[in-house]
């Protein structure tokens, strides 16, 4: 893929656009412009660095009826430990086990997306808080979104419809408008910021840089994906299952103990 260089901005686009303009009319920041080499898309994780839910897996609620449903069992779910993993990762992983494939479990996408979220739904919908906002989470999104330099996007392995009802929840819809990458496009948490570059890069009808992908995330996988692109990580030790030590062995570009403090975020992505 031809990538421009910081001379090089007022080239066609991917999709044909003309990109070097003034990226202010694009964000809708009152900022003042920002070139597009100087723009950094933030790929935010969900769990565990945006929300948790109430209860330690919770997510199993929902999960294990749908396996059941489609697959006739759940294999081996209920005792996994997932953080990190993507959802159709979770699937191949439960039910290795039980003689079922990857083409077996890709077969019934559609049906295992479906199910699931209608037991979502089921189990979210009865009144009780299921997920909560990490400290700072809202506060650190609004202040990036002020920000010209900066804007956001999912990355994170959830299916994509139980990502936005997870923001929905929430409230944090309005931050992600960018198009992102989803837990039922890949087994292999890799794969999603190419894709979510991708869509982005057509969306804004400019060319953007790896490295001018930053992934947001709680589990050495995030840091993993991040650089297997070409991106920036920042871990945050927000998530249940990773120490600070488990997520410095996969050098990440930086390490926040959580997003609590929206000027140390910004400083540190102004680093990278
Ligand atoms: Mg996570």
């Amino acid at each position: 893929m031809k990538l421009n260089s910081d001379e090089d901005e007022n080239s066609e686009g991917v999709d044909g656009t003309v990109t070097g303009a003034p990226l202010s009319s694009i964000s809708g920041s009152r900022f003042p412009r920002v070139s597009t080499s100087d723009l950094r898309i933030l790929f935010w994780d969900i769990d565990g660095t945006l929300i948790r839910s109430v209860r330690t897996d919770a997510f199993k609620d929902y999960t294990i009826p749908v396996l059941e449903a489609v697959f006739g069992t759940s294999g081996r779910l209920a005792e996994m430990r997932v953080s990190g993993m993507t959802d159709l990762q979770i699937v191949v992983e439960a039910l290795r086990h039980e003689g079922f494939t990857h083409v077996h479990i890709r077969d019934r996408v559609e049906e295992l997306r479906t199910r699931y979220m209608e037991e979502m739904h089921r189990v979210t919908g009865n009144g009780e808080q299921f997920f909560y906002l990490l400290p700072g989470v809202e506060e650190a999104l609004e202040a990036v979104h002020a920000h010209p330099r900066y804007q956001s996007a999912l990355v994170t392995g959830n299916i994509e419809p139980a990502a936005y009802l997870k923001m929905e929840l929430v409230g944090l819809s309005r931050f992600f408008t960018l198009p992102g990458s989803f837990g039922d496009e890949s087994h292999d948490r890799r794969d999603l910021p190419a894709l979510a570059a991708d869509r982005i890069r057509r969306y804004l009808g400019i060319d953007l840089k790896p490295s001018q992908f930053i992934v947001i995330g709680d589990t050495p996988n995030d840091i993993d994906c991040a650089h297997h692109f070409g991106a920036r990580a920042v871990a945050v030790g927000t998530g249940r299952l990773y120490s600070r030590d488990d997520l410095l062995k996969h050098n990440p570009d930086a390490l926040l103990p959580d997003l609590s403090d929206p000027d140390q975020l910004l400083t540190i992505l102004d680093t990278l």
